[in-house]
C-alpha cells in the first residue's frame, strides 16, 4: 500500500504489519509460540514428498516453525529490495555465518578496524584457522578502499557507526568499490537498523543485525538476523542449515513482539540521546563526545546525507583523568546500570578503551571513555544522574 501523496508507509506503520501473515497467524494478532521438533506426516509417502518441499512448510523443527517464518519475513520487508532474511541465536552467530557464507580458505577479508571486538575475535580466530585472512581498514577510508582490494579479496565487512568510537562509513563509496571487483559487501548494521540506514537498499550484499539490541529492545532474549541481497540468500541459508543454525521459537516471538514498538523506541532513543549528548559536549570535564549526529565527528557529513536519524548509543572522552575517576564516574550513577549489550528500554554506562582494539588507526584521546545507552527514561533525569558523576570524577581525579 502507499499514501495518498505516493509516499511509502511510514516505519511506524510498517513494523506494526511486518511478517503477519494470517496463515502464521490464525488471527492472533503477533505471531504466536509455535514450538517444535519433531512433524508428523500422514503417510510415507506425504514425508518422502516434502523433503523437496520445505520453504515456510513444517518439516522438522531446525527449518522452522511460523513464529520464525514470520519475524524472517518481517526483517525481509523492512529491508526494500532484500531477498530473504536468515535469523540466528545471537548477533555474533549472525556474523559468523554471514562470514561462513561468503568466504573459503585462501580468501581475504577487508574489516573496519572500528569493528565490534567479538566480531575481529572471529577474523583473527576461526576465520584464520580457515585459511582466511584479514586486512584491517581505518573507518573512514571511504573510496580509497580500491587501494587494498586484493587478488584474494573476497569480502568487505563495514559496520557504521563503529563500535565504541562511532566513525560514520561512507557506504556507497565502499560498496561502488566493492562491486567494480565482483567483491561481496557485508555490514553489522545494529545501530541504525533497517529503519535509519536501509542497507541493501544502498548496495550492501547481506546485512547482519544483533536483534539482541533493539529488535528485541527489552534486553531479555538473544537473536540475531541476516537480510540478503537477491543472488546472496541461497548459499546464506544453505550455509545456515549446514551449521545447523536455529533461534528459539520463543526468542523469535519476543523478537516479533519487540518489532512492534521499535519505530516508536528508535524515537526515543534518538531524542533522548541527542539531548544528552549535546548537554555532554558543553561540560568541562567532558573532552569530546562522540555522536554521529554532532558536528565535527567523523563521518558526520555521510552520516546526514545517509542515515534517516540516530539511535540511543553513543561515547564520551573524559578530559584527562584515569582509570580509577572514570570508575567514580560510573560506580555512582543510580539511573545507568553497568553492563553489557543495549537497546534495551534501559538506560547503561561502560568503561571503553577503544584503543585496545584497533590495528591500523590509533586514537589519542584526551581520557578515558565511557559508552551510554540511553533508555526510556526522561532525558534530564538522566542528566541530572551524569551531572552528579561528573562531579565525582573531577573530585576523583584531583
Ligand atoms: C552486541 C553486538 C553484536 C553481537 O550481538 P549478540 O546478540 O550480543 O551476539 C554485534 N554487533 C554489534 C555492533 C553489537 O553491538
Amino acid at each position: 500500500m502507499k499514501r495518498d501523496d505516493g509516499r511509502p508507509l511510514d516505519h511506524a506503520t510498517r513494523v506494526v504489519s511486518a511478517g503477519r501473515r494470517a496463515e502464521w497467524t490464525q488471527g492472533i494478532v503477533n505471531p504466536p509460540v509455535w514450538r517444535a521438533s519433531t512433524i508428523l506426516y500422514d503417510s510415507v509417502a506425504e514425508l518422502r514428498g516434502r523433503v523437496n518441499d520445505t520453504h515456510h512448510r513444517l518439516f522438522y523443527g531446525r527449518r522452522g516453525t511460523p513464529t520464525q517464518w514470520a519475524l524472517a519475513d518481517a526483517l525481509t520487508e523492512l529491508e526494500p529490495g532484500a531477498e530473504g532474511t536468515f535469523l540466528y541465536c545471537s548477533g555474533v552467530a549472525a556474523l559468523a555465518a554471514a562470514l561462513l557464507s561468503v568466504l573459503s580458505p585462501g580468501d581475504e577479508l577487508l574489516l573496519v578496524d572500528s569493528a565490534y571486538d567479538p566480531t575481529r575475535s572471529l577474523a583473527t580466530g576461526l576465520l584464520k584457522r580457515m585459511g582466511i585472512g584479514t586486512r584491517f581498514y581505518d573507518p573512514l577510508i571511504g573510496g580509497g578502499i580500491a587501494e587494498l582490494i586484493g587478488e584474494d579479496t573476497r569480502a568487505i565487512l563495514m559496520e557504521s557507526p563503529g563500535s565504541l568510537t562511532m566513525e560514520v562509513q561512507d557506504v556507497p563509496a565502499i560498496v561502488a568499490a566493492a562491486k567494480a571487483r565482483g567483491v561481496t559487501t557485508l555490514i553489522d548494521n545494529t545501530w541504525a537498523t533497517p529503519l535509519l540506514f536501509p542497507a541493501i537498499a544502498h548496495g550492501v550484499d547481506l546485512t547482519i543485525l544483533a536483534c539482541t539490541k533493539y529488535v528485541v529492545g527489552h534486553s531479555d532474549a538473544m537473536l540475531g538476523s541476516v537480510t540478503a541481497a537477491p543472488g546472496h540468500f541461497a548459499r546464506l541459508r544453505d550455509t545456515s542449515f549446514q551449521l545447523g543454525q536455529v533461534a528459539s521459537a520463543d526468542d523469535c516471538w519476543l523478537g516479533s513482539r519487540g518489532l512492534r514498538t521499535m519505530a516508536m523506541r528508535l524515537k526515543q532513543h534518538e531524542a533522548s540521546a541527542l539531548k544528552i549528548a549535546r548537554w555532554l559536549a558543553e561540560q568541562p570535564q567532558v573532552a569530546r563526545v562522540l555522536h554521529p549526529a554532532l558536528p565535527g565527528h567523523p563521518g558526520h557529513e555521510v552520516f546526514l546525507r545517509d542515515f534517516k536519524g540516530a539511535s540511543g548509543l553513543f561515547s564520551f572522552v573524559l578530559e584527562g583523568g584515569d582509570d580509577a575517576a572514570r570508575s567514580a564516574l560510573i560506580d555512582g550513577l543510580e539511573l545507568f546500570g553497568i553492563g553489557y549489550s543495549w537497546g534495551g528500554f534501559e538506560s547503561l554506562a561502560l568503561p571503553v578503551d577503544p584503543q585496545r582494539y584497533r590495528s591500523v588507526t590509533t586514537r589519542d584521546d584526551a581520557g578515558p571513555v565511557v559508552r551510554l545507552q540511553i533508555g526510556l527514561e526522561d532525558p534530564d533525569d538522566l542528566i541530572a544522574d551524569l551531572a552528579a558523576g561528573l562531579d565525582r570524577f573531577e573530585r576523583a581525579k584531583a
